[in-house]
């Protein structure tokens, strides 16, 4: 990575957290804030809460761009078009809103992209040509990223590809298709998953409780196995479409990617020249990784 030429701000806008960074010209966080995303409202209203909080970051008024990864679809101008995950921001221009009430140039793009993007310059996906990256969040998100060069399609929009089909049944999706990659793999599935496996009074304390309880847990193997082999699933169609030499997982449900990756691995049972010659990885960057990728998007 060679840096940029003057600090930038990243700004992760997700269907549960917002998070901002101010990003130094060789990747270092110097300033960071975090907020439940409903605490904006909705509406004008929201984008200028959203600004206040840029503007109070230390350092935010003498970076040079603001990027902006948000829950997609994201249309090309920088208008939200997410109304399942974002309902408040959907129809707004996030980025001619910022751009108006600080002065600084502004981009929004995809937050699976985005992450990419932070991963290839500064974490896990560094050294990459191709880089597919798997988002395991509420839903699932994924960004390609070729050479450093962030993959859209043709209409300038970055496909959701969470929303695949897989075999197995029963799991519907708010997209229109019977059973989406995402509704059978995402950390909300890991969630319902382990509420079903772990005792009642673990699972009465809620779903995150209930995902730790099974990493501590000896028989905790089995349901994150079957988790590994959900997102194998899909991940085998992406590697045969796509071919990337490095696989990165974000997100929260990657931070049980040691567990599940035996799973994952028998569940990939394409002949090796389907799939070609990859690593799979867990994201580096952490929580603010979808902020540091934000900052990272070209101007
Ligand atoms: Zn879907």
């Amino acid at each position: 990575m060679t840096g940029f030429g003057a600090a930038r701000i990243g700004i992760d806008l997700g269907g549960t957290k917002t998070r901002l960074v101010v990003l130094s010209p060789d990747g270092e966080v110097l300033a960071s804030s975090t907020r439940p995303t409903a605490d904006y409202g909705a509406g004008p209203e929201a984008l200028a809460a959203l600004a206040a909080d840029v503007r109070q970051l230390r350092g935010a008024l003498e970076a040079g761009f603001i990027g902006v990864g948000a829950s997609g679809p994201v249309l090309p101008d920088g208008t939200i078009d997410n109304p399942d995950t974002l309902p408040g921001l959907t129809g707004l221009n996030v980025a001619a809103a910022l751009r108006d009430s600080t002065g600084i140039d502004c981009r929004v793009e995809n937050d699976a992209l985005s992450a990419a993007i932070g991963e290839w310059h500064f974490g896990a996906g560094r050294g990459a040509r191709r880089l597919l990256m798997v988002t395991l969040g509420t839903g699932i998100g994924v960004g390609l990223v070729d050479d450093g060069r962030p993959y859209t399609g043709t209409d300038g929009i970055a496909p959701e590809a969470g929303h695949i089909p897989i075999p197995g049944a029963g799991h519907p999706c708010y997209c229109g298709l019977e059973n989406c990659w995402e509704q059978s793999a995402s950390r909300s599935a890991l969630q319902q998953l382990a509420l079903a496996a772990v005792p009642a009074d673990i699972a009465a304390a809620g779903p995150q409780q209930a995902v730790a309880h099974l990493a501590g847990a000896p028989d905790g193997d089995r349901v994150l196995t079957e988790y590994g082999a959900r997102i194998g699933r899909g991940l085998s169609t992406l590697l045969t479409v796509h071919r990337p030499d490095v696989v990165v997982f974000g997100g929260s449900g990657a931070e049980q990617f040691d567990r599940f990756l035996p799973g994952l691995r028998a569940g990939l049972t394409a002949r090796p020249e389907y799939h070609g010659r990859y690593e799979l990885r867990p994201a580096e960057l952490g929580d603010l990784g979808g902020a540091i990728g934000a900052a990272c998007l070209s101007s």
